[in-house]
């Protein structure tokens, strides 16, 4: 299915010095580009409307269903502008698919593939002059979402959807750059439960994690780890990033989908490029015990997350109210640095691309 967009440009886009200034130095998710993809969604149109609008404030009623139900899902992928000046994107289709999932979960309706990549498509055809040079780790972060937005109290799934695109220029997620980060174990809260939508990119996700975030701020962690709901032995994800276990022997561990644990986009492809390279990689269960042991044992050599934010971060430290295994003063581990080398060098176009994962979004 296709659809073919309105485009009403921006009347008064931002003078091109002050994109310049803010693209030259970018601080994650503050500034946004001149314009909105806009689809409409109703239960007896389906996807109609769909536009590229000035950016700006949603006009919305009170009564708005998002807003008394947490029907919200969303997107996070990169726009990476390479040498020669085009402009790309990396796996749109798995995000794309992610998006309808994620739909299908939250009870919203699934945006086709085609109208997601044509969204971001149409939103560099205006906005391609946000998207940085390619140098320290610079890009255009799209946030494509969707929202119930029929104005009626009571529950039940909206009749009424909106998506949405809007990009911001980042540069690095954690300011600080590639140092190892300390992560607060959460003892006290879950983010996702069986049956739940911890396999969902929704908003309540986050908002369930935001307290143990809080608490991990206060004791100098900048993420929250997860483990499982039921038993808190397994180690799930972090807040926003998964997470790997590098072995001494060379063989590396990422707990596996159960339902409970968002599928990253990055995760999938660092276990493709640890295949690569004729490394053993295990999907399965790990205990908090498993790492703890590993890592006083030395079995353990590193561990980093992973997320299309922040790429892959070196983890130093998982501390709690009761223990701290390993040291936030550690070095990144050699695996870690040359798998992020790896990959930002694929999405920079300057690695070949074996595996046919970039996407070009420029014309
Ligand atoms: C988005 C997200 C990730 C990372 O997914 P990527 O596709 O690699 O960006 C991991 N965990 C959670 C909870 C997420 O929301």
């Amino acid at each position: 299915m296709s659809l073919s967009f309105k485009v009403t440009r921006n009347q008064k886009p931002l003078p091109d010095s002050e994109r310049e200034a803010i693209i030259a130095n970018p601080t994650f998710g503050t500034h946004f580009t001149d314009h909105q993809v806009v689809v409409v969604w109703e239960k007896d149109k389906g996807w109609h409307s769909a536009e590229v609008i000035p950016y700006g404030p949603i006009l919305m009623d009170p009564s708005s269903a998002v807003l008394h139900y947490g029907q919200e899902i969303f997107e996070g992928i990169k726009g990476y502008r390479h040498d020669d000046g085009s402009i790309w994107t990396f796996r749109p289709q798995m995000n794309a698919e992610r998006l309808q999932r994620s739909a299908k979960r939250m009870a919203l309706p699934e945006l086709p593939t085609e109208i997601f990549i044509e969204s971001l498509k149409q939103l560099i055809a205006v906005d391609g002059a946000w998207v940085p040079k390619p140098e320290n780790e610079k890009t255009l972060y799209f946030r494509p979402f969707e929202i119930a937005a029929e104005n009626f109290l009571g529950v039940r799934s909206a009749h009424r959807a909106e998506y949405r695109v809007i990009a911001s220029p980042v540069g690095p997620y954690f300011t600080g750059g590639v140092k190892p980060v300390s992560i607060w174990i959460a003892l006290d809260s879950s983010r996702a439960g069986k049956h739940g939508t911890g396999e969902a990119k929704t908003g309540g996700n986050y908002a369930a994690s935001l307290l143990a975030q809080n608490e991990g701020y206060e004791h100098g962690c900048s993420q929250v780890m997860f483990l499982d709901a039921d038993s808190a032995t397994y180690i799930e994800e972090l807040g926003g990033m998964n997470l790997f276990f590098v072995y001494k022997d060379g063989h590396v561990v990422t707990p596996a989908l159960d339902g409970t644990i968002l599928r990253g986009i990055t995760r999938d492809s660092i276990i493709t490029l640890l295949s690569d390279r004729g490394h053993e990689v295990q999907q399965r269960k790990v205990t908090l015990d498993e790492i703890r042991k590993g890592f006083s044992s030395g079995e353990i050599t590193e561990i980093f997350a992973c997320g299309t934010a922040a790429v892959i971060t070196p983890v130093g430290s998982l501390k709690s109210r009761e223990e701290e295994i390993g040291s936030a003063d550690a070095l990144p581990g050699a695996l870690t640095v040359s798998l992020r080398e790896e990959l930002t060098s694929i999405q920079y176009g300057r690695l070949e691309d074996k595996h046919g994962w970039m996407h070009r979004l420029s014309a």
